[in-house]
């Protein structure tokens, strides 16, 4: 499934390609998880401002002298984008999406249909006020501070994987990402949310920032072509430090990494760097 840093590289690859484009046309094809919202000839000759995300919603400002508002896209559980600049292939049966503009042919991929394209007039404004709304911080903000994760912890009680995989106190740390950013920050992914203390807040707020930054970085760094951002996730797990290393020496201890299931999701950890 496509987690926040392979949007992030999505979003990077295609946003300086498609910045002034203009929309020419919009096919949409078998039905994704919302419908459009909008007529698709109403989409005709409107400019394509710069790309920006919020959680794993890429928004496409699109301008025109009548109409402006823009795109929320989402790849859902399977999806890609690919804008073909040239000699687009013809469509396959899992393109369910396609906006031909003067830059190329923008193009969502998605077998399983659990992706999304939706107009929204704006992003302070239903729909997007509706699927944005209640998302926690953004990792990289300067609102995602160290104070900001110790005060949300504090009023819950689940394990503080679970409050890290909820994504309302901070969003894109799936589970690759939590088990990674609590690794780095030296936790047990089983302690209380309530009980995690102020230093290792300080800690695993800048963990979870790494992580991720980590992430985008070797999405951005191994793939020129962002039609690959599901290998930089591939990419990223082979440089994981726990994920998926259960029965394997850790890399800090002599300890041995460990696999638990915590809410029906793996968790890997080594419970000698990762102190309750
Ligand atoms: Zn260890």
């Amino acid at each position: 499934m496509p987690e926040l840093p392979e949007v992030e590289v999505t979003r990077i690859g295609l946003a300086d390609r498609l910045h002034g484009a203009r929309v020419r046309s919009v096919h949409v094809g078998k039905p994704l998880r919302w419908p459009l919202g909008v007529a698709p000839r109403t989409l005709h000759d409107l400019a394509i401002g710069p790309l920006s995300r919020r959680g794993k919603y890429i928004w496409m400002p699109l301008q025109g002298t009548k109409r402006s508002g823009g795109l929320l896209w989402h790849l859902g559980m399977s999806g890609s984008l690919a804008l073909h600049e040239r000699d687009a292939p013809p469509r396959g049966v899992h393109d369910h999406f396609e906006l031909i503009s003067t830059a190329g042919v923008l193009r969502l991929t998605d077998p399983r249909r659990f992706g999304a394209v939706l107009w929204s007039d704006a992003l302070d404004v239903p729909p997007a006020l509706r699927l944005l709304g209640s998302l926690g911080a953004e990792p990289f903000d300067a609102g995602f501070t160290a104070q900001a994760l110790h005060t949300a912890c504090r009023s819950r009680r689940t394990s503080i994987k679970a409050a890290l995989l909820a994504g309302d106190i901070v969003v894109g740390a799936g589970n690759i990402y939590a088990c990674e950013a609590l690794f780095e920050a030296g936790i047990d992914p089983r302690v209380r949310s309530d009980r995690v203390s102020r230093p290792r807040a300080d800690r695993l707020a800048a963990a979870v920032r790494a992580t991720l930054a980590r992430a985008v970085a070797l999405g951005g760094s191994t793939l020129r072509d962002f039609r690959d951002a599901h290998g930089a996730a591939g990419e990223f797990q082979l440089e994981a430090r726990v994920y998926g290393r259960a029965g394997e020496q850790c890399v800090r201890c002599d300890g041995t990494v460990r696999r638990i299931v915590q809410g029906g999701r793996a968790t890997f950890f080594c419970p000698g760097c990762q102190r309750r």
